[in-house]
């Protein structure tokens, strides 16, 4: 984002963000996440190798981040919820613009059943938390529903834009950045059926075709837990539609061992531990002793 925004506290300013693509493009050996999983399972890796992803398709990543990216030469991957995209917003967002709007008025719903104790909550990131993890496992169409209404009733209705158009991931894809499946809805596959899921992975990778003309070959799983968001079962379906990789959100460092169609990431680490050496530390540690 251009400016810090209270209600998202870990998403990075410009100048921040700055600062986090000079550093792994002078620590790291970055790859293109295709390049990087062939040579992962060839075991060839360079030393100190590592891929950037951005998740859903907001505005903010054409706007902000790919300039920058491509003056510091940094190749990244970007996961399109394409139904988000064409709506102009994913849900979650609208609900944390909702908050934002209400300005210490929130009114919520009471077909919501929120529980008192959150709220009593001021509108903070405790707030916004709260109500984004009693919402994220609702049904996609009752979890649409809801968050339009705590929009509407506490902002406008016209709702607002803050994804990329198809436009802008068609730019991305002609400048040369990869452009990955998301799914068309951002579920949680393990809460769909297996034909839902599958309809999902499949008509998210024809829209990144019909937008970039051109097959995309990687993929993220909404929300990203192993086991618990996704399994094996969804990972043979992103297989079987021609996906060649897929990454997870486990935190961790990918090895040789590595399922290349469960990838572990990690997130700019140097910001929450302010120490890059400290937190690489941990993070090696963590991966090769099994302690996290
Ligand atoms: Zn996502």
């Amino acid at each position: 984002m251009e400016r810090k925004d209270a209600l998202r506290p870990s998403e990075p300013d410009r100048d921040e963000f700055v600062r986090d693509v000079d550093i792994i493009a002078s620590v790291f050996n970055v790859l293109p996440l295709t390049e990087a999983a062939r040579q992962l399972r060839e075991g060839v890796l360079p030393p100190r190798a590592a891929c950037v992803t951005f998740d859903d398709g907001y505005a903010n990543n054409h706007e902000l981040a790919a300039p920058i990216l491509e003056r510091a030469g940094v190749p990244a991957t970007f996961f399109v919820t394409g139904g988000a995209i064409d709506t102009g917003v994913m849900w979650n967002d609208l609900v944390i613009e909702g908050i934002a709007g209400a300005g210490g008025q929130l009114q919520l719903d009471e077909a919501d059943a929120l529980p008192a104790s959150l709220v009593s909550k001021p509108a903070g990131p405790e707030l916004v938390s709260g109500i984004l993890q009693h919402l994220k496992y609702l049904p996609m169409d009752l979890r649409w529903e809801r968050a339009v209404s705590i929009y509407r009733t506490n902002v406008a209705s016209q709702l607002p834009r803050l994804m990329m158009s198809r436009e802008m991931v068609a730019d991305l894809a002609a400048r040369g950045f990869d452009v990955g499946g998301h799914t068309i809805n951002h579920p949680i596959l393990k809460e769909l059926s297996d034909s839902q899921a599958k309809d999902e992975v499949e008509s998210c990778r024809q829209w990144i075709q019909d937008v970039t003309k051109i097959a995309p070959k990687s993929f993220a799983y909404p929300n990203g837990r192993p086991g618990s968001d996704f399994d094996s079962t969804h990972a043979a379906m992103v297989a079987a539609a021609g996906f060649e990789l897929a990454v997870s959100t486990q935190w961790d460092l990918a090895s040789v061992h590595s399922d290349v169609f469960s990838i572990p990431r990690v997130g700019p680490w140097w910001r929450q531990n302010r120490s890059l050496a400290g937190g690489s530390m941990r993070l090696y540690a963590g991966h090769y002793l099994g302690r996290h």
